[in-house]
């Protein structure tokens, strides 16, 4: 229906100037009647029972579902006009609305991922398929109950305790299946609101796990050949001597010597890594006397340095960790290793052990070469080179950093590397301050 309106203006304009006429009409009337005041009583009455009369159709009218406006006099027809404008606006804004939720609906229903909505008390306010089939949900009984006592796993209500730090994801098994691994992050949106993401990695942890054992394997499988080889290599250095027909033979032979027990070292690496990452977790937790091993693996270096690297160390005595010692010893043992490697001749090595507030550091600086900052991010990648000139004949495997990032991850602890080529560098690990433990008096 299209109602013609006029302006704001004039429609009251119009309605004062029918008032005054009105009112004079009355006016008039009762003069020559002799009763001007109650005449003018009885027209404003009037006029003032119209208006009620019309506020009662206007409010009858917005409660019940008919479209179209009573007719209205005078600046009630615009009133209802306005109203009419309103009321259809609104409802095509509702269907909209409707519209998207269904669309948003309808696609969160097809994902295959798990969508959760919880609210600020951590109760279920709605989920999809996905989360129903992964999480074992049912729709009528589980909305309204905490989640914590449907995805029932101590990882996953520390996590859900803790917010969810930025970005960072949990792995649980499903309680539907043993089989199932599920990936679960927590995205806060909202007035205190939260998306559960669950999604199903069995896949992508079954696929690690078999290149995890494929490693494993060959590494295994190439350490018997290799010790072979390297035992007939040194065998005909020996035999090779300084003199005679053989002689040339002594430079080559000592090359492939050194390449060999550079092999043993990479392969002995990958076993590592492969062990790390497989039984990382399940490893006993225990307190560490990490100064003893400290003072140990620095004086090991010193021993068999040969370049008069100065060495000092800095330890709180009474400091030790929670944690898995043989990992703890990879992470000491590869970064004092390292920083020996990297610094030229009568370079200072710098190894510092302390506490604060804020966590538990173990820092190895060094007065070496440096790294530029680009390679930095990409440090404990697997086989990341500097530069791999350099470090095919630095001896280095290139895995002793990817080790010790599997080792802190198992302690909840951080790598900072700042480096300055030319200068030096500063590797520092960050545990968290729950794991300081005071050494016991003796
Ligand atoms: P590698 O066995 O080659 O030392 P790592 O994983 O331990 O392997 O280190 C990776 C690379 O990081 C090294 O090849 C080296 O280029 C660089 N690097 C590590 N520590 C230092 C350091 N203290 N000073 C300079 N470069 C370093």
């Amino acid at each position: 229906m299209s109602i013609p309106s006029v302006g704001l203006g004039t429609a009251w304009r119009r309605e004062i100037v029918a008032l005054l006429l009105w009112l004079a009409l009355w006016g008039l009337t009762g003069l020559l009647l002799g009763y001007a005041l109650a005449a003018l009583l009885i027209g404003m009455s009037l006029y003032l029972a119209l208006h009620l009369a019309s506020a009662y159709q206007l409010h009858r009218w917005l409660r019940s579902d008919q479209r179209m406006p009573p007719e209205g006099l005078g600046i009630w027809q615009e009133i209802f006009l306005e109203f009419y404008r309103l009321k259809q606006r609104n409802s095509k804004r509702k269907k909209r609305l409707k519209n998207i939720l269904s669309e948003f609906q309808a696609s969160t229903a097809a994902l295959p991922d798990g969508a959760v909505v919880i609210d600020s008390q951590g109760r279920i306010v709605w989920f999809n398929q996905a989360a129903a089939a992964l999480l074992g949900l049912r729709s009528a009984q589980d909305v309204g109950q905490r989640v914590v006592n449907l995805v029932r796993h101590p990882r996953f209500a520390e996590y859900l305790a803790t917010h969810g730090a930025e970005g960072s994801e949990v792995e649980v098994p499903s309680s539907v299946s043993d089989d199932v691994i599920l990936s679960l992050r927590i995205i806060p949106y909202g007035n205190e609101q939260r998306l559960l993401i669950a999604r199903d990695i069995s896949h992508q942890k079954q696929l690690e796990a078999t290149r995890r054992d494929f490693v494993a394997n060959a590494s295994h499988e190439l350490r018997t050949p290799l010790t072979v080889l390297r035992g007939y290599l040194e065998m005909m250095e020996e035999e090779i001597g300084e003199t005679g027909a053989l002689r040339r033979w002594k430079g080559p032979i000592g090359e492939m010597g050194q390449q060999a027990a550079r092999m043993g070292r990479i392969i002995e690496n990958l076993l590592k890594l492969a062990r790390v990452e497989a039984e990382g977790l399940q490893q006993r937790q225990e307190v560490v006397d990490v100064p003893a091993m400290i003072r140990r693996l620095v004086a090991d270096a010193q021993r068999t340095d040969q370049k008069d690297l100065h060495f000092a160390t800095d330890i709180d005595e009474s400091l030790c960790l929670f944690g898995r010692s043989g990992e703890l010893e990879s992470v000491f043992a590869n970064l004092i290793g390292n920083a020996a490697q990297y610094t030229p001749a009568e370079g200072d090595i710098d190894v510092r052990w302390w506490r604060d507030d804020n966590g538990v550091y173990f820092e190895v600086s060094d007065s070496g070469i440096g790294i530029e900052a680009k390679h930095i991010p990409r440090l404990t990648e697997r086989f990341y080179r500097v530069d791999a000139g350099r470090h095919a004949s630095s001896g280095g495997t290139g895995l002793g950093l990817a080790i010790v990032k599997h080792c802190l991850e198992h302690h909840e602890a951080e790598l900072d590397i700042a480096s300055e080529p030319n200068t030096g560098s500063t590797f520092t690990c960050r545990f968290p301050a729950q794991r300081a433990q005071a050494r016991q008096a003796a």
